[in-house]
Order: C-alpha cells, then structure tokens, then sequence
C-alpha cells in the first residue's frame, strides 16, 4: 500500500456529467441545455472579431514571455478597475481600489477567499440558495464555514426579498457575504435597484463584508447597467471585495482572465492590502499567463476595439433576450394553461425554467439534457433548435 491506495473516487461533478452523457448520446438532434456557455445562433462559442483584432495587433508586435507582475499586466488591472467600478469612481482616484489579474472568475474568488482567510479567519461565509455550484467548494476550500441565505422562490419564480432581507440582518458582524452582482446563476433572478439599496443598507448597517462576483457583466442590462451596483457599494464606504471574470463577456473561457479588486478605506491601507495579496498570489501560482490578459486590454485600451467589442457583447445580450422572448411565446402556443412569463424577466444566460428533476429525466429520453434542478442555459437555445425544445418540454409538463 502506497499514500494513494486508500484514495476514494471524488464525486462527479453535477454539470460535467450531464455532458458526459450528452457526448455518449448517439442521437444527431441531441440539444445540451445544460452548458454554462453563450452559444450563438448557430450553436457554436463565438471568436469575437474584437479578439481577433487585437490578437493580429499583438502578433505583428511580437514580445518576449517574461514573467508577468505578480498582480498581472498593468494595462489589464486599470482596465479592469475603470469597467468594473467606472472610470470616475473616487476610489480609482483615490487609489483606494486594487487590482490583480486572476486565473478567471473563479481564480479571483479563490484569491479573496485566500485573502481574507488570512486577515479574518473566524468569520463565517454565506452564499446565496442556491448559488453557482463552485461558491461553497471554494470557499470552503480556503477554510471557511459556508452558509445559504435565503434567496430563491420556486413559487415565484423570483426572490423571496423579505426572506433574504431578514437574512442578511441575522448575520453576525464581520460575516463575508458573496452577492450575484447580476444575472444570478443558477436562477436567472436578480434584484432591483430598490432592493439592491435596501441590501446595501443592511450590510452597511450590520457591518457586513461584501464579497460582489461578476461574472456577467453587459449579460443584464448593459455594461454601465450591470456595474451598477458596484459603483453604489463603492460609495458607502465599506470594505469590498469584487472578482469579474470576461469568460463569457470576451467569449475567452480557456484563457482563464479574470480580476479580483478590493476597496479599501485609503490609499495607504490599500497599498497594505496590495503587498499581502501579491503573496497569496505568489504562494498560489506566482504570477498569471500573459496572453488573455494582453488580449482584453488591447481591446478595452483601443477605442475601434472597444467600440466593437460593446457591439458584440450587445449582441450576445440581445440574441439572450430575444431567446427568452420567444420561448416564453413558442411555450404559450404549445402549452396553453403553463405560464412561463417568468422567463422573461429573468436576466443572463440561465433560466430556472421550474422544470421538475422527473420532468428533466423525461427529456434526456428526448436526448434534451438539462441540469436537474430546471437550470437550463438560454443561449444554448437558438432558432433552429427552440422548436424542438419547445414541442418536447409541452410533452413533459
Ligand atoms: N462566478 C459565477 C457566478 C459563475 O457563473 C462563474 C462561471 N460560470 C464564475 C464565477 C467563474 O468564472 P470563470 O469561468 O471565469 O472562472
């Protein structure tokens, strides 16, 4: 026996298996709704051409692979705190905000977590039920006691605001609390700007740490639109946390670029705060790949790129909605008497369609695959297949 013979078999991850199963699906009109990936209309993973554009910029521009800073390309972490807090926010011109490039959302969720691990050890984490599947593994990883707030009302299909509300006033001081900055995944349900306010004064009040994760920012309402939120937590002064990720916004999934950025009460705290990041960084990985990172700020940095890129992103955004528009219609002439109109106000890429686990199994024996929860991916439908997925859900309900 050797330090490995005794090692268990991990269990499966939920959403991997249901693409491993769809890839051993021999059926040619197969459909995976249960991707967490922005599809185009012809279901395949868009190359952006603003990618493209600034990959050929820095082809004819070769450089030597040094090492990166620990905390990343600076082009990219400016550009990174002027979209995710705004340019003009006072806590860029205060330099009271930091920044480093991360191994993508989920790299910056692991280093805040790491972080703060460090400097507030005994504190608990509460994530919303449910949350994005990674957020207990994560945190729970870099040794915190993980907690649910409540959020989710399958008889809405909304938020049970009252609930989180009272939730969020129950938690003790010091508590690190992840909130969707929008388009929550897995529900599709966020908050308005109304209740957003009524959040931030709980936290405020109850001194809580905000921990934002956005990985969808431009998906909701609009670049400017989906950061909102974190211009008004900047403004109340309060420690904040906030990982983004341009997976899905750049359709950059495998370059792994993302941010985490924290706000501190003044510059010299913030410089603290800087040094003691680079070295959970340094411990972790040393330092971040050069490529996604040149890649996002040449196009966030050249305003043609710029320009294009929020015409792409708009795109993806409208093609989602538009999605949502005509599933919400195609359901009303297949399946009269369900209301699905509470698809249309869900926001990003994913829908709790209100499918049922047994009603979920019915479909995969339609070689549709969906998680089990009803999660099912919006972008992942498109017009040639809506249809299909329509006549099969009216024959499931
Ligand atoms: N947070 C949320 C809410 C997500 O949905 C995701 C990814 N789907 C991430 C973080 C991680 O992003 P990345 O893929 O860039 O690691």
């Amino acid at each position: 026996p050797s330090v490995f013979s005794a090692i268990e078999m991990a269990p499966r991850d939920p959403i991997l298996g249901i693409t491993e199963a769809f890839n051993a699906d021999t059926n040619p009109n197969k459909i995976n709704l249960g991707v967490g990936v922005y599809y185009d209309d012809n279901g395949k993973v868009p190359l952006l051409a603003c990618v493209q554009k600034a990959e050929s910029i820095l082809i004819e521009q070769p450089t030597p692979r040094t090492y990166l800073p620990i905390e990343g390309l600076a082009a990219y972490d400016k550009a990174v705190q002027e979209l995710v807090f705004g340019a003009d926010n006072a806590v860029i011109q205060e330099r009271r905000a930091i920044t480093a490039q991360a191994v993508g959302g989920t790299g910056a969720l692991k280093l805040g977590a790491d972080f703060l691990k460090r400097f507030s050890p005994d504190s608990e984490v509460y994530i919303s039920d449910p949350s994005w599947e990674n957020h207990r593994a994560l945190f729970e990883s870099a040794g915190f006691k993980v907690n649910n707030y409540a959020y989710y009302d399958a008889a809405t299909h909304g938020v049970n605001f009252p609930a989180f509300l009272a939730a969020l006033k129950a938690m003790p001081k010091g508590a690190i609390v992840v909130l969707h900055a929008c388009c929550h995944n897995p529900t599709g349900a966020d908050l308005t700007q109304d209740q957003w306010g009524q959040v931030i004064d709980a936290v405020v009040t109850n001194g809580l740490v905000p921990f934002l994760d956005m990985a969808y920012q431009g998906f909701g309402a609009g670049i400017a639109e989906d950061g909102a939120v974190v211009r008004r937590f900047t403004e109340t002064g309060v420690p904040l946390l906030v990982s983004n990720s341009f997976s899905k916004s750049f359709s950059l999934y495998g370059e792994r670029v993302g941010a985490l950025s924290i706000v501190a009460s003044s510059a010299e705290e913030a410089s603290r705060l800087l040094s003691q990041l680079k070295r959970v960084i340094r411990t972790n990985y040393s330092n971040p790949p050069v490529h996604g990172g040149k890649v996002v700020a040449t196009v966030l940095a050249t305003p043609e790129l710029r320009q294009l890129w929020e015409e792409e992103l708009a795109a993806m955004r409208v093609r989602i909605k538009a999605t949502r528009e005509a599933f919400v219609q195609k359901l009303k002439d297949k399946a009269p008497g369900h209301d699905f109109d509470f698809v249309r106000e869900q926001v990003g890429m994913f829908s709790y369609s209100g499918l049922t686990k047994e009603q979920v199994a019915k479909l995969r024996e339609q070689s549709i695959y969906a998680v089990d929860t009803g999660r099912i991916c919006v972008a992942a439908l498109n017009s040639k297949n809506i249809d299909v997925v329509v006549d099969a859900i009216a024959k499931v309900l």
